[in-house]
């Protein structure tokens, strides 16, 4: 049965405009050359904004490669119907080969040993792409070891279709980092210059995810693996990049006012006695916490919320399934009334690099987090 939109705003919900993620996608593919194709990061459930909703609605604009981190985030996107190429980022453990096979998803070769495991598990051939290691040292085969990425080549099991790399600090625009961005590109191009004085023909190639993109544009590749960016924002509050493409937030994250009560000077409220009253005021119950994603650590960070058009604060510390706001400064609100934690309400906006920030971390955990407990909706 759909839920009706009333029941689905009852509480605590997500708002997802799918047609800024569009416009998000389009900012994007201008930025890159002619050829490379936007591969859609969905793992994590599209950064917490629904992967079936997101991946089909990337599909309708033409996208047709999709990066993952789990088998079984890829195994749930089959099973909703998504077509086109879905690339599990991360490990696989090898007792699920045969499902590699079953829902056709690429697999990543993390490491020598792995490749060598997989292919003897293979019953028929498996396409994968080969994981370079140019210096962030996660996964990958290290750019030097040209002999053992030619070895992979010749297994029999394994249909190599792309071999990439990843920049770990892609996102800073300081003079050391920049050099060390270019030498992790630089050897994996001479890997790959290597690998074909060897013979080898080369399948695709990529490099950037969103930072990698925005500050490398001109690197010619078949893909550029985008997250953050597609879902309209960047990781951090400071980030200053060579290329700003105008993109607009998918999410917002609203709630209701579930309660008003009056607390008067020098009274204390929530756990820990966390806030004291200085003032009579007035303070309003939301039913969202940190069971849905929203940080805990926001608790005396001075963290806003937005309320007929206007910021009040988050007082005391987060429940794991309430908080508490003072609307002293907004007499006119009733219970029932909408409150936006990350969005915009009227003039004023609380952007999630905001909160993130705020929080001590970054918009990939945030958003990736949201959505636990919280309703979904698609707007266009
Ligand atoms: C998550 C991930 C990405 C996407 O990163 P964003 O910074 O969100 O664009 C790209 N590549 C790999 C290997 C990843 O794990």
């Amino acid at each position: 049965m759909i839920k009706k939109i009333q029941e689905k705003t009852g509480r605590a919900w997500l708002e997802i405009n799918l047609t800024n993620l569009r416009h998000n996608a389009q900012q994007l593919q201008k930025l890159m050359p002619q050829g490379c194709e936007l591969m859609g990061i969905v793992k994590a459930n599209a950064y917490g904004h629904g992967v079936k909703e997101i991946s089909k609605e990337l599909s309708r604009i033409g996208i047709r490669s999709f990066g993952v981190a789990t088998i079984d985030e890829g195994i749930a996107m089959r099973k909703q119907g998504i077509r086109g190429d879905i690339l599990i980022l991360g490990y696989t453990d090898i007792s699920r080969t045969e499902q590699l096979h079953r829902y056709q998803l690429i697999q990543t070769v993390i490491d020598y040993d792995y490749a060598c495991r997989l292919n003897r598990a293979a019953k028929k051939a498996i396409p994968v792409h080969i994981k370079i290691d140019t210096g962030m040292h996660r996964i990958g085969i290290r750019a030097e070891d040209e002999g053992l990425v030619q070895e992979i080549f010749l297994l029999d099991k394994l249909k190599i279709e792309g071999i990439f790399t990843h920049l770990c600090v892609a996102d800073s625009r300081r003079e050391t980092d920049i050099s060390y961005t270019q030498r992790q590109i630089a050897s994996f191009y001479t890997l790959l210059s290597q690998l074909k004085q060897l013979g080898i023909t080369l399948p695709k190639i990529h490099i950037q995810s969103t930072y990698g993109l925005l500050n490398y544009p001109e690197l010619q590749c078949d893909y550029a693996r985008i997250g953050i960016a597609l879902y309209g924002c960047l990781s951090n509050d400071k980030d200053e990049t060579r290329m700003q493409p105008k993109l607009k937030p998918v999410m917002e994250l609203k709630s209701r006012i579930a309660l008003i009560r009056d607390i008067t000077e020098g009274e204390e409220v929530g756990y820990g006695r966390g806030y004291m009253a200085s003032r009579y005021c007035k303070i309003a119950l939301l039913p969202i916490g940190y069971a849905d994603g929203l940080p805990r650590s926001l608790s005396g960070e001075n963290a806003r919320v937005l309320i007929h058009g206007q910021q009040v604060p988050i007082i005391g510390r987060i429940c794991m399934d309430q908080l508490m706001i003072d609307i002293t400064d907004v007499p006119e609100v009733i219970p029932g009334d909408i409150v936006t934690l990350i969005g915009q309400d009227e003039v004023d906006e609380i952007s999630a690099v905001e909160v993130a920030t705020q929080a001590g971390s970054i918009t990939n955990e945030l958003l990736s987090r949201l959505g636990s407990r919280l309703e979904r909706i698609y707007i266009k």
